[in-house]
């Protein structure tokens, strides 16, 4: 594939479990992407960049020939394509907090379960680099059988006894009569950047872009907060205030030894976080979204 190097390019996933939030993910970073939903590129109109769309297990290949200097992929993904190469040519740069699912070894319901009993079994997964290593780690010699899709009925099918295969809710499993029974790989989805050689300009967009998406990721949770409180409380209400660092503290107009705090926190802001200030002393206390940040 011939790409514009002037340009930045990133691989995101097709269609699937990550499309959506990838997708978003670039929006929230003020990207404007044009092209229809079959595309098979988009181009960012306000940015250069451009998002190339591929299936999810392509994009570790992508961008570690640096057709794409950036992707977004599933650490499960990354972590199978890593294996399988002599050397690491694909750096991830941030977690996501999106696409979580665990790699697990999954059994017939019924089978009191313990890693030893995989010794001489065949396994059926999608991730024979993943199952391989895990196996080796604990000195099992087992059979994997590699599947490309449709692993939950390998047991079903007499082709494996066992089963290795991403899981999130277990529905699937248990439809199928197994049970998740061991964690091989706890996964989500990641930002990825090639260890090929960018140029400079090339290399700048880049990291102007990955500012705007650690932006956008410490902006999901963070929450802006107004208070107002007595000098007396200053101090256990800046106990308080969670994932916050030195808050601002001014005096208030008229009010003699009363402050207004202002403070960003960088962890969810529940109700009992509100209760515990209010009872700490404070009053008129307003939490408000941020809308962007840069850090
Ligand atoms: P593609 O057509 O791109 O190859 P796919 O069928 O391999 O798609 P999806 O099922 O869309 O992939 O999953 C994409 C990624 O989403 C997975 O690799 C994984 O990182 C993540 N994911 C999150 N939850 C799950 C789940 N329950 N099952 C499978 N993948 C999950
Ligand atoms: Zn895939």
């Amino acid at each position: 594939m011939v790409t514009d190097r002037s340009r930045l390019h990133i691989a995101v996933q097709k269609s699937g479990r990550l499309f959506e939030q990838s997708r978003d993910l670039l929006k929230g970073a003020g990207l404007k992407l044009q092209g229809g939903k079959n595309a098979l590129t988009a181009r960012a109109e306000n940015f250069p960049l451009d998002v190339m769309f591929v299936r999810d297990d392509d994009i570790p290949t992508f961008v570690a020939d640096g057709v794409c200097e950036l992707g977004i992929c599933g650490q499960n993904v990354l972590e199978e394509y890593a294996l399988g190469q002599a050397a690491r040519r694909v750096r991830t740069v941030t977690n996501l907090g999106f696409g979580r699912c665990t790699l697990k070894i999954a059994a017939p319901d019924g089978v009191v379960y313990k890693t030893e009993m995989l010794a001489g079994q065949r396994i059926a997964t999608s991730y024979p680099r993943l199952l391989a290593h895990f196996l080796a780690e604990r000195a099992i010699e087992a059979e994997i059988v590699p599947m490309k899709g449709a692993v939950e009925l390998a047991p079903r099918l007499g082709i494996a006894k066992f089963i290795c295969d991403l899981v999130s809710t277990g529905a699937t499993l248990e439809a199928n009569g197994l049970a998740a029974v061991e964690t091989v790989l706890a996964s989500e989805a990641v930002l990825v950047r090639t260890l090929k050689p960018m140029a400079p300009a090339l290399a700048e967009r880049a990291d102007a872009l990955l500012t705007r998406i650690d932006g956008v990721i410490a902006t999901q949770e963070s929450k802006y907060i107004v208070l107002n409180a007595p000098k007396a409380a200053l101090i256990e209400i800046a106990r308080i205030l969670p994932g916050a660092e030195a808050p601002t503290v001014v005096p208030l107009a008229g009010r003699p030894g009363h402050y207004a705090v202002q403070a960003v926190c960088q962890e969810s802001v529940f109700w009992e976080t509100l209760e515990k200030l209010k009872a700490a002393g404070a009053s008129a206390i307003l939490v408000m979204p941020i809308e962007k940040m840069m850090l």
